[in-house]
């Protein structure tokens, strides 16, 4: 494998930050006001299969109503900006690039890099670091319908989160529809019914993947309408969603569903490829496993947080508040081995 190191680079960083999303930005934040002046590598923009760019899930978010400090709600990719420009402000030092491969078999670790959005470690720089932050999230599974991230990337009434966006009023007393049926689904869907008019869950086999308590607070709401047997074929209307083309994978049978809104909650995928064989511990889905309540992994040095290691709550907030404890761990553990 040939790789360089990075000309103009400091030898060995205190602390690489890998990411760009909320988790990565306030890991910066409190590790360069603990004079640590973090790189930070954020990422290239990507397109495989859907777009997925530097600052993450936000990017592809229209209105974010529920961080707190935004009384008035903020766009996804203006609150990622603040974010950067706040670790920056305090010497956060940014590089847009990938981590393509780690090497924590020794200290200080080794991180290869590329810029070009190749994924190959031959060819790619090395950034050694003391301590490193794992905070490169998850992405959305999307179903790949022909009109889907045109809409959900405009903001017209396609989302991957609920939560985030379900509030809006857009979707207030209207037809709404969530297609899965897993617990992330029926939790969307029953959050949902207290906005909408009627909520119509897009249920591909006949029977829910959710635990049988999230079922039982869900089924008989009377909001609430399951189509079995049905996908998504695609997405109708030209800046808005106005209706779903469905298929009973049965009859085969195809029809529409006028709605206002489609919540596509399918699962998501952990942003872990560049780790394989690093030897992070990840769980049976990807995800890296934290011990306890800290940000530290199996490995001494290796921190993470936000939704690369939370499958569960997968807020900005939640990712913010891990960023902050893994740059506190972080900060703790090169103290204790008296590196500043
Ligand atoms: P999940 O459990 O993997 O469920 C994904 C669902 O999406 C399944 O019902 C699956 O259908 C369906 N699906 C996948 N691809 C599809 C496609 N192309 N078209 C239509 N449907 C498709 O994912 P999740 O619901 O996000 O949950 C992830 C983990 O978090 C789980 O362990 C879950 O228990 C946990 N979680 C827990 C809570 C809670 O306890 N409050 C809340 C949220 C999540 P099939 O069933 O047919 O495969």
């Amino acid at each position: 494998m040939t790789t360089r190191e990075s000309a103009g680079a400091p030898l060995v960083e205190c602390v690489a930050i890998v990411g760009s999303g909320p988790a990565a930005w306030t890991a910066a934040i409190y590790a360069s006001r603990a004079n640590l002046t973090p790189l930070c590598l954020t990422g290239t923009p990507r397109q495989n299969p859907a777009p997925v760019l530097p600052g993450g899930q936000l990017m592809l978010t229209t209105e974010v109503e529920n961080y707190p400090g935004f009384p008035e709600g903020v766009r996804g990719p203006e609150m990622m900006e603040l974010f950067q420009k706040q670790a920056e402000r305090f010497g956060t030092r940014v590089r847009g690039a990938d981590v393509v491969r780690c090497d924590f078999s020794h200290h200080p670790y080794r991180l290869l890099v590329r810029e070009d959005g190749l994924d190959d470690a031959d060819g790619a720089d090395v950034v050694r670091a003391h301590s490193v932050i794992i905070a490169t999230g998850a992405t959305a599974n999307w179903l790949g319908l022909p009109n889907e991230l045109r809409l959900a990337t405009s903001g017209g009434g396609v989302s991957a989160c609920a939560v985030c966006d379900g509030a809006l009023p857009v979707y207030r007393n209207q037809e709404l529809a969530v297609v899965g049926g897993g617990d992330t689904a029926l939790e969307e869907a029953s959050y949902l019914t207290k906005f909408a008019s009627k909520v119509h869950l897009l249920v591909r086999r006949d029977e829910l993947r959710a635990s049988k308590a999230m079922q039982a607070r869900v089924i008989h709401n009377p909001k609430m309408q399951i189509h079995w047997h049905t996908v998504v074929k695609d997405v109708l209307g030209a800046d808005r969603i106005e209706a779903l083309l469905l298929q009973n994978v049965r009859s085969s049978a195809t029809s529409t569903l006028p709605v206002r809104g489609l919540f596509v909650a399918i699962g998501h995928s952990p942003a872990t490829g560049f780790l394989a064989d690093s030897g992070v511990e990840l769980d049976s889905k990807g995800y890296v496993m934290l011990r306890t309540r800290s940000g530290a992994t199996n490995i001494e040095g290796v921190f993470a947080a936000g939704d690369v290691a939370d499958s569960s709550y997968r807020q900005a907030v939640s990712a913010a508040g891990m960023g902050c404890i893994a740059a506190l761990d972080a900060e703790r553990w090169l103290a204790a081995r008296g590196v500043h």
